[in-house]
């Protein structure tokens, strides 16, 4: 060792290979500055990032020209990473560009449905029936939130099941008696929508609309609700990577909406003690990749009731902006998640409960 420092030959190569690496990173920084540039002028012309052709036309310009010692694959590869790096540079500066990215949008997204803030410095509670299956069954329940003070109202009346055999909804009578029951108790309506071309129809019936974890990428739904003129209740596809579920919003924000609202409601893994897989970390990421308000449901990401006041504290312990639940005055006899929805007594202790971790507002006197 002491004798290979001692070789001035050893040294003065050395060095050499220094030089050429400052040279390197010089010409690889000029390069990335070059293909930045050409990005931007792709974007403004509207034309695609990744050129193929243009790639072949350079590699095989990189072989031919090559001198040796390095064989054709080696130069191809070793080009390739070159190329490959330009082109993540620039989408990575596409994802910074993200309407609903942090970096473009730093203070936090208060969403307004009607005169109700959610998000920002608020913890909203969303509950209510997995289905409308009665005005009386939506009164019972309606009558609970508003005595715990809570503002919004749930319901499915378009339910997308996985069997064509169960229960699918009431439809447009579904919105109709949540519409009835929310005004007399002066709640505001968050139900799904499965159809964009329901989306002007369900305006006059619901203050929030709904997209599920089944139609998370279903891109003309996500398109119509970006041109709709309530907010959006976007849940996470069950088998959706975190990425996905914020280009699944930049659809609906880009296309004029701004209006949006994330829920996390677990995805599938292979465990089966739960129904889904609540993935908490989400929660963080969310809030520090988005600025909308983010919620967790802990029903259907649990899909059990006896361990939903652990999840639901440790969604808000996460910093999420609310929790969603699901409400039944009678769950046993439920068309839809019969094993899951809680009934109203238990409701009452849930919020109790809940709001000793003094992160829920106090309920009215
Ligand atoms: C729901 O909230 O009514 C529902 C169907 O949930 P998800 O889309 O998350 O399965
Ligand atoms: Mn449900």
């Amino acid at each position: 060792m002491s004798q290979e420092q001692k070789s001035p030959d050893l040294e003065r190569l050395r060095s050499r290979v220094d030089e050429i690496n400052q040279q390197l990173l010089e010409l690889l920084s000029q390069r990335a500055e070059l293909a930045k540039a050409i990005g931007e002028v792709k974007k403004a012309q509207g034309v695609n990032r990744f050129d193929p052709v243009r790639e072949r036309d350079m590699l095989d310009q990189l072989v031919a020209d090559n001198p040796g010692p390095f064989d054709n694959d080696t130069i191809r590869h070793l080009f390739k990473q070159i190329f490959k790096a330009s082109l993540d540079l620039q989408q990575k500066d596409h994802k910074k560009a993200l309407l609903v990215s942090r970096k473009r949008h730093p203070e936090d997204t208060v969403v307004h449905v009607g005169e109700i803030p959610v998000g920002h410095d608020t913890k909203t509670i969303v509950a209510g029936p997995c289905s409308v299956e009665s005005e009386d069954q939506v009164r019972q329940v309606a009558q609970a939130l508003r005595k715990q003070g809570i503002s919004l109202l749930r319901g499915g009346a378009f339910k997308p099941r996985t069997s064509p055999y169960d229960f699918q909804g009431m439809g447009i009578e579904g919105l109709q008696i949540l519409r009835r029951v929310a005004d007399e108790f002066d709640l505001k309506v968050i139900s799904e929508i499965v159809n964009p071309a329901d989306m002007e129809m369900a305006e006059q019936y619901v203050d929030v609309i709904q997209i599920g974890a089944r139609n998370m990428q279903n891109f003309e739904l996500l398109k119509a609700a970006g041109a709709a003129s309530r907010p959006v209740f976007l849940k996470r596809g069950m088998s959706a990577t975190v990425e996905e579920f914020l280009f699944a919003a930049e659809y609906i924000v880009s296309r004029g909406n701004s209006q949006v609202m994330l829920c996390e409601r677990g995805i599938r893994t292979y465990e089966k003690w739960t129904r889904n897989t609540l993935d908490i970390s989400a929660v963080p990421i969310l809030k520090q990749e988005s600025h909308l308000p983010v919620f967790v449901d802990i029903t259907h990401s649990t899909g059990r009731r006896d361990i939903q006041l652990p999840v639901a504290r440790a969604a808000l312990a996460a910093g999420a902006d609310g929790i969603m639940l699901e409400v039944h005055p009678d769950p046993s006899v439920a068309l839809s998640d019969a094993n899951q929805q809680i009934d109203i007594p238990r409701f009452h202790t849930f919020m109790e409960e809940i709001r000793q971790t003094g992160l829920v507002a106090p309920a009215p006197v």
